[in-house]
């Protein structure tokens, strides 16, 4: 097991460095344009495809950080450099997770290279679980998958609702129900080839941020895919089901909190995103308050100025230290007894929504203008609260797994 450091390694510190650097010359001048345009910035991806930023291999590479530290650190960086157009490039990665971690060594072979495609045609993934009745309420999903077992291909009907890059992916990662009796258990995912008829994208919402990435409906509508399609195999699938209608049984309770905690290990990585936007405001907040003159001198000489500046400082620092501390958890096998992953994602989200308002405060009129980035950021920031699991939901995975109570 690796130990816990403060301090990132000679090689960490260089691809933090990397990354940092295609943020600051590649990200953050491009990304007023494409929150205007709202439109997925392709040119931008395939420059980070290029350089190789944009890949399974980094993406697989921080993934198996044995100190759980290169998403975290990697997702800090793409963030501070623009929101939008880092969950453009992040997007697919979610996707592959899902693959990762639930497909077989074929599967993972198969599709998740061609998610990213290559650097002279890339492509992006999407995964679709939310639905118009099941955002927060997973389980009441109904999105269905019925196995067709003279063809051994399943058919898949159900709308998808706020999918990043939804209909515009090569290959949809679909959730849906195969098992209806036994709520999130009954659940199983689904690779959607490129091309397959009968998948198409619905709405394009227009946001309040993070616009420049996209999201859409995703309908299906009569879909069916090959038998090899289903992440795991059907016979993982059938053990898997048998056994939570076993569990079931015992109690359904039991069963609901072990569907909450597998988010644990994800939800850090939402957290790391969240603390480089509030970084990324924070330190145009600092620049501007030193140099900004009022009454003769520069405004970071009120208290009432430095303070805030500091108070969003120790913010910033203490939600790293609990993202650091869960993505380590994760990496190390540690169980998180009192929701700690949570933890991270619930004081992350809400330090970037508080950290990112008071930067637009500090920049006075001109923070409330699009001539400074601050606006943008605040409005990107209102997503972490609500993506991944809302701040609500957060709150009531720590509470019951600190009570051991079903708290409502
Ligand atoms: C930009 C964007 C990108 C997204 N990308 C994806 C994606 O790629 N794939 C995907 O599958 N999904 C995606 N989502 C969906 C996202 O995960 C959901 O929006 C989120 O889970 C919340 O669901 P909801 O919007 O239906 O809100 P609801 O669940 O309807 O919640 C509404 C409000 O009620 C509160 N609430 C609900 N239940 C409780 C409770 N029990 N106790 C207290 N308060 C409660 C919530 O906290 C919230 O404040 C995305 C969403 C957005 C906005």
């Amino acid at each position: 097991m690796a130990e816990f450091s403060f301090e990132l390694d000679d090689e960490q510190k260089a691809v933090r460095d990397w990354i940092h650097g295609f943020a600051a010359d590649v990200m953050r001048p491009a990304a007023a344009e494409w929150d205007e345009r709202e439109e997925t910035p392709w040119p931008i991806i395939q420059e980070a495809a290029k350089i190789g930023l944009y890949s399974l291999d980094f993406y697989a590479q921080q993934y198996f950080d044995p100190t759980g530290l290169g998403i975290p650190m990697a997702m800090e960086e793409l963030f501070w450099g623009d929101a939008g157009i880092a969950l453009s490039i992040v997007g697919t990665g979610l996707a592959a997770v899902g693959v990762l971690a639930n497909g077989t060594e074929e599967q993972i072979g198969t599709w998740v290279p061609q998610m990213y495609g290559d650097a002279n045609d890339v492509k992006v993934a999407a995964f679709c679980s939310s639905e118009p009745d099941a955002g927060s309420d997973v389980a009441s999903m109904r999105t269905r998958a019925v196995y067709d077992e003279a063809k051994d291909e399943w058919v898949l009907n159900g709308t998808k609702t706020w999918a990043t890059n939804g209909g515009i992916a090569n290959v949809h990662v679909v959730v849906a129900v195969v098992d209806p009796g036994l709520g999130s258990k009954g659940h199983a995912s689904f690779i959607i080839p490129p091309g397959t008829p009968g998948l198409s994208q619905g709405q394009k919402f227009k946001k309040h941020g993070i616009r420049a990435s996209h999201t859409a409906e995703v309908v299906l509508d009569g879909v069916r895919v090959p038998g090899h399609c289903l992440l795991g195999g059907k016979e993982k699938l059938d053990e898997r089901l048998a056994r939570a209608r076993e569990r079931a049984k015992e109690g359904g309770e039991r069963l609901k909190n072990a569907a909450m905690a597998t988010f644990e290990a994800s939800r850090p990585a939402v957290g790391a995103m969240a603390v480089g936007t509030a970084r990324a405001a924070y330190e145009v907040a600092l620049d501007y308050a030193r140099t900004r003159q009022q009454f003769g001198r520069p405004i970071i000489d009120n208290q009432g100025i430095a303070f805030q500046l500091s108070d969003m400082r120790t913010r910033i620092d203490a939600a790293r230290l609990l993202v650091w501390r869960a993505s380590w958890m994760a990496v190390s096998g540690k169980p998180f007894d009192s929701a700690e992953g949570s933890m991270s994602k619930l004081f992350a989200s809400e330090t970037a929504k508080e950290v990112t308002a008071q930067a637009v405060q500090i920049l006075g009129g001109n923070g409330f203008t699009r001539e400074y980035p601050v606006e943008r950021m605040h409005r990107d920031a209102a997503i972490y609260t609500i993506f991944e699991g809302t701040s609500e939901i957060q709150r009531l995975v720590i509470a019951r797994t600190l009570s051991g109570m079903p708290i409502r």
